[in-house]
């Protein structure tokens, strides 16, 4: 059929060869269309920016790709990793008393932050829960977090606690929520996005037509502004294998004391002339995360 003139879209969503694109300029900007691609172009995933024409009153075409600012790579079936989500720049890590949280599990999305290069964002929720004696010590990981220049934040989805500081800080950012099952994440989602027919629990609802999965990774915008990337699988980011050089790379307050131990080949765990071990006696690094480092290596060397 005719074509449009070119115009700048979003894809919002991702199935097989079509995705669904939201038109960023001219006279339809704001609607969505289903839009499959030249054949000369690479897959896309949700958060493309792309350049489309419509080619009749429903669907149209992908012309070109946008170069991607970052890409998020999830294993497939066979293990290879493949690009699931593009653009992406926060990491919104969300963890909480209860489920009992461990640095090691926060540490390596840190690290994954830092690999994707997005930005982390460190969320304890159920700030209710810190009133208990026994959870107190949970908010002086987020103050550890915050010295080593993270973003931090403490609220409470169910309460409404900090939630429009949570809103400023999605604002002008694409992000994701990754954390333990349990933590709040989707009551979280929830009231940040009060359209309920928007959200990912209500995805399997809209795929009764069969072209979906409820796996793919769709986009949604923030009344506030800022957008989120969501799926069942986007949530597991940060979760896959990691080389020790990533890790160590990851753990950002040990980059001034690596290439200063004895041995070329150390593994900071015992050895004699370690630098890391004498930063951690000196107190510049402290003893929790390289707990959690030594943690995290022993994962990788299991598997
Ligand atoms: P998800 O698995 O990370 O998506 O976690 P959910 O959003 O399903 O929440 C798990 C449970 O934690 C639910 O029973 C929520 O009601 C509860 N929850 C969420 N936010 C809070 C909070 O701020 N305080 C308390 N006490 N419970 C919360
Ligand atoms: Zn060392």
């Amino acid at each position: 059929g005719d074509l449009g003139s070119e115009q700048q879209g979003l894809v919002i969503a991702h199935f097989g060869v079509q995705v669904d694109v939201e038109a960023l300029d001219g006279a339809e900007r704001g609607q969505v269309r289903r839009c499959h691609r030249r054949a000369n172009l690479p897959a896309l995933v949700t958060g493309d920016r792309v350049v489309w024409r419509a080619d009749n009153q429903q669907s149209g075409v992908i012309v070109a790709l946008q170069p991607r600012r970052t890409e998020l790579f999830r294993p497939d079936h066979r293990g290879q990793l493949k690009p699931v989500a593009a653009n992406v720049d926060r990491l919104v890590i969300v963890f909480a008393a209860l489920p009992q949280p461990h640095r090691n599990l926060i540490d390596r999305y840190l690290v994954a932050a830092e690999q994707a290069q997005l930005e982390p964002l460190l969320v304890l929720n159920k700030a209710d829960l810190l009133e208990l004696p026994e959870h107190a010590e949970i908010r002086t990981w987020l103050d550890d977090y915050a010295a080593l220049g993270y973003r931090t934040l403490c609220l409470s989805a169910t309460a409404g606690d900090g939630l429009d500081t949570l809103r400023r800080e999605l604002r002008d950012h694409v992000n994701v929520f990754v954390g333990q099952s349990g933590v709040g994440k989707s009551s979280l989602i929830n009231a940040l996005l009060p359209d309920a027919d928007l959200r990912v629990g209500a995805l399997s609802e809209m795929t009764g037509k069969g072209t979906h999965t409820t796996t793919t990774a769709r986009l949604f915008h923030f009344p506030e502004g800022g957008d989120l990337i969501d799926s069942p699988g986007i949530r597991e980011f940060g979760l896959m294998h990691i080389s020790h050089e990533d890790l160590l790379d990851g753990f950002i307050e040990f980059r001034p004391f690596l290439g200063h131990c004895r041995f070329r080949d150390c593994q900071h765990l015992h050895e004699p002339g370690c630098a890391l071990l004498a930063a951690v006696a000196s107190g510049a690094i402290s003893p929790g995360r390289m707990n959690s480092y030594r943690h995290i290596l022993a994962s990788l060397q299991d598997n």
